[in-house]
């Protein structure tokens, strides 16, 4: 529960400052301003005025806020649209509910103005009692391997970019490869191996992807696929839902190593003490048995179809160097693994060597820097107070540095699903609220309280920022070519096709 620091301000001596106080945070609205429009940024907005309207006045900083959510794309809703699979229609669900409540007038939306380039910190902290930072992630980290510089390897940030259509991303993608090596042991090196894997009819027909990408993976050659886990069965990361996903690709054989399989009692022990890992290890010993039956009805999919495309599931298997010639890939090394119940990972010295031509890594995003703003270069996220979301002014100085904060990935790194925003949300919210209630003035700290005063600043730059009826006009011709072909969305990928959608009265 949120306890307010306003009780203990308010004894009767004080009481001509409460009733001050109260009166003026009844009369003005609070300003706050959120960057970035992803998951993170739309619910800590939303959970804001819903938690400003039960506890405000108790807390002294009355019930009204206006929120303006400035996000750098052209188009809301971060990683859901730009990170989340095209085949996850469900979790894509997600945009409709974040996009109900963007639809509050409270909430006011700067699509395409960029924090940092197109306004600074001084300007919002000018105009804005907090600001708060939902900047999340885009970049892979880094793949550190000998042979990672060489022609055919691929972060899979940018693979991702590609097949989501990501306005600034790559509109070719080369997938000349017979066979292609997959690292990493969690849901993004599941999405690029499906991907990979995926029929291009099969996917036109259930997702929203644009037509580059349908073409591209037409072309798709790869026919073997090699993905490797540095741990065992019991460490991986990956969710059953994308496990089951990865068990019904048409036309594909999953192969998966028996030996793998033997877990020791202390490590079915340890697995057995967090239920989604136990769910996971279920699932991963149905897909050892479906794969036994894939083999013997002769090399089939899991629909008992002939498949013409391998999946190799390989754990224990830590990557080493990727070998090459002319520049290019040719192989991948990999040394095998033992891994004991604490998780531990020991080497083993017995290396193999596997062709391929290209290889994807998925070892993890890298959170965006923010200008003027520190960053925790071990946790991955800015600095803030312990996780609790108050920026700090470095990583290694707890000093907290006031009217700052940061929720969702740029909080936390870059872990966890779309659902651990919203508690990430609730947590920024509560700590921001205590302390605008600890503020002089009723949190109305900055000196510009002119709501138009952002609009004349990013017009004086040439800015034109796309709002929520922007966003509206670009989703409805979305959906209108999508129709066309029988499918719900289709998306449009060209920022300047999207400026025009939006600025089109
Ligand atoms: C490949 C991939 C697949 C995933 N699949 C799933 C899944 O299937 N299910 C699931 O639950 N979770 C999934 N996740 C996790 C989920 O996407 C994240 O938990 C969630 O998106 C994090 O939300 P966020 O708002 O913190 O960051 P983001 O979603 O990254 O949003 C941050 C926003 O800030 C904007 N921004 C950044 N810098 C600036 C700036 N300077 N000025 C203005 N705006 C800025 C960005 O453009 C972006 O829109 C996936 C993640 C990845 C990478």
């Amino acid at each position: 529960m949120l306890l307010s620091p306003y009780r203990h301000f308010c004894g009767p001596a004080r009481s001509w400052r409460c009733d001050t106080l109260k009166r003026m945070a009844q009369d003005s609205e609070l300003r706050i301003a959120v960057i970035g429009a992803g998951p993170a940024g739309v619910y800590s907005s939303d959970i804001f005025l819903r938690q400003l309207k039960k506890l405000g006045d108790e807390l002294g900083v009355g019930t009204q806020a206006r929120i303006d959510l400035f996000e750098k794309l052209p188009v809301p809703f971060g990683l859901v649209r730009y990170g989340v699979a095209p085949d996850h229609p469900s979790i894509k669900f997600i945009a409709s509910a974040l996009e109900k409540t963007l639809d509050n007038p409270n909430i006011h939306l700067y699509c395409d103005v960029e924090f940092g380039k197109d306004v600074t910190i001084d300007e919002l902290l000018d105009r804005y009692d907090a600001v708060l930072f939902a900047t999340g992630a885009v970049k892979d980290k880094p793949l550190g391997l000998p042979g990672a510089d060489l022609d055919g390897v691929y972060g899979a940030a940018k693979f991702v970019e590609w097949y989501d259509g990501y306005p600034t991303g790559a509109r070719e993608w080369p997938l000349e490869a017979e066979e292609v090596a997959v690292i990493g042991g969690g849901n993004v090196a599941m999405d690029v191996a499906r991907e990979l894997m995926r029929n291009a009819d099969d996917l036109k027909e259930r997702t929203d992807i644009p037509d580059n990408v349908y073409e591209g993976i037409v072309k798709n050659k790869a026919k073997t696929l090699h993905l490797f886990i540095r741990r065992g069965v019991a460490q991986a990361k990956f969710s059953v839902q994308e496990l089951r996903e990865m068990e019904k690709l048409p036309g594909v054989q999953l192969i998966i190593n028996e030996d793998d399989f033997e877990l020791d009692d202390d490590t079915i022990e340890e697995a057995g003490k967090d239920k989604l890992t136990r769910q996971m290890v279920e699932e991963l010993f149905a897909i050892r048995e479906m794969a036994e039956d894939m083999e013997d009805d002769g090399d089939t999919d899991f629909e008992g179809n002939p498949a013409d495309r391998k999946y190799y599931i390989h754990f224990n298997s830590a990557p080493t160097e990727v070998l090459g010639e002319d520049g290019k890939v040719t192989a991948i090394r990999v040394e095998k693994t033992e891994t004991g119940a604490d998780g531990k990972m020991h080497r083993t010295g017995v290396f193999e060597e596997y062709p391929v031509q290209a290889v994807y890594h998925a070892i993890g995003y890298r959170p965006e820097e923010v200008t003027g703003i520190a960053y925790d270069a071990k946790g991955a996220h800015l600095a803030n107070a312990n996780g609790d979301g108050r920026i700090t002014v470095s990583a290694e100085d707890g000093e907290i540095r006031e009217r700052l904060y940061a929720t969702g990935w740029a909080k936390r790194g870059p872990v966890g699903l779309i659902g651990s925003t919203k508690s990430d949300a609730l947590l920024i919210v509560t700590n921001m609220l205590e302390d605008l209630a600890k503020a002089a003035e009723g949190g109305r700290v900055a000196p510009d309280r002119d709501p138009e005063s952002i609009d004349r600043l990013l017009e004086s730059r040439g800015i034109k920022p796309i709002d929520f009826a922007g966003w509206k006009r670009i989703d409805a011709f979305e959906r209108s070519e999508g129709a066309q072909e029988g499918r719900e969305h289709k998306k449009v990928i060209e920022p300047e096709q999207m400026r025009s959608l939006a600025h089109a009265e």
